[in-house]
């Protein structure tokens, strides 16, 4: 039987109606929660992705303001940028759009900002707290696939999910969140020796390796849970997942397509954290 298609863009409009009702409390509370998006350079996907954030904001209610800066921008003017949004009270989340050029280190720009606006989840106090299983700020890609999974109504405790990616923005926190619901998590990743020898005994794979197409239906459990993370951009122009899709929705029970899967979702945490981070700093 044919997967069921797990359309992140319908998902994400269930919830990101949800997250508007919670800005309008907030907001009678006076509280506007605000998002800050720092954007160097003029990358063409980094200026889509950004677009995309802040039009969620403008769905759910919640100020956005992007402030764009020359890819000349040094170091320590952009550290300087995040303490002044560090301080300001109306900015409650701050994202600074990654890959930085390559004179800028993310480490330090990742560090500078503050845990309690860090909204991307990169920072190494929420990597701790998640890791720890504390209250944080969770990266978005991760929580957004692990939100797709629980919309499919299954159970994770007890499974086997397969992880292929090992990154600190994708693959490891994925692998944290689903251990946290009680999944048996195997991470794989370039070195792996015998791939699909893992993947084949996966309930639940996660692909988030940047490789277009690697995975096909004979690398998938019939009936796995399969969520393509991927997005690759092939000589064609046209953007695909990691997952060859019209092959694996042939075994899958469910799979996410490329676009409009997981990244509708990923914005979605965005402003889900934003309002939390909002929440947080009122108390
Ligand atoms: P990275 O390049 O940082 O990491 C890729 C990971 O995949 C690495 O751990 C690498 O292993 C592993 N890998 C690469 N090739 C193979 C292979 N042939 N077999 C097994 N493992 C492999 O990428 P990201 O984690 O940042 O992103 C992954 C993909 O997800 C990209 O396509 C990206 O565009 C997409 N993405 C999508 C988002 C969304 O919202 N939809 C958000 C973020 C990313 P090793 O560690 O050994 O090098």
């Amino acid at each position: 039987m044919a997967a069921t298609i797990l359309y992140g863009k319908e998902i994400a409009k269930d919830i990101r109606e949800q997250l508007a009702g919670e800005v309008a409390e907030l907001k009678q509370n006076g509280i506007v929660p605000g998002l800050t998006v720092v954007l160097v350079g003029d990358d063409p996907a980094s200026h889509s992705y950004v677009r995309g954030k802040a039009r969620g904001c403008e769905e759910v209610g919640i100020r956005s303001e992007i402030i764009y800066k020359d890819a000349s921008i040094t170091e320590k003017e952009l550290l300087e940028i995040v303490y002044q949004l560090n301080e300001n009270p109306n900015v409650h989340g701050i994202l600074v759009q990654l890959p930085l050029p390559a004179h800028i280190s993310e480490k330090a720009v990742i560090e500078a900002i503050s845990s309690e606006k860090d909204v991307d989840g990169f920072h190494p106090v929420n990597v701790g707290n998640m890791m720890i299983g504390y209250d944080s700020l969770l990266p978005c890609t991760a929580n957004g696939v692990v939100e797709l999974i629980k919309r499919t109504g299954m159970t994770i405790e007890g499974k086997h999910a397969v992880v292929i990616g090992r990154s600190n923005i994708v693959g490891k926190p994925v692998s944290y969140l689903l251990q946290r619901e009680n999944a048996t998590v195997t991470m794989c990743h370039s070195r792996t020796v015998d791939l699909p020898s893992y993947t084949r005994q996966a309930d639940i794979l996660i692909v988030a390796a940047g490789k277009a197409h690697m995975i096909g239906k004979e690398d998938v459990k019939p009936g796995a849970v399969v969520i393509d993370v991927g997005v690759n951009r092939i000589e064609s122009g046209k953007l695909v997942g990691d997952v060859r899709f019209d092959e694996v929705k042939e075994v899958a029970s469910y799979l996410t397509p490329v676009p409009g899967g997981v990244g509708p979702m990923t914005i979605t945490m965005l402003l889900k954290n934003t309002i939390e981070a909002a929440r947080n700093l009122a108390r």
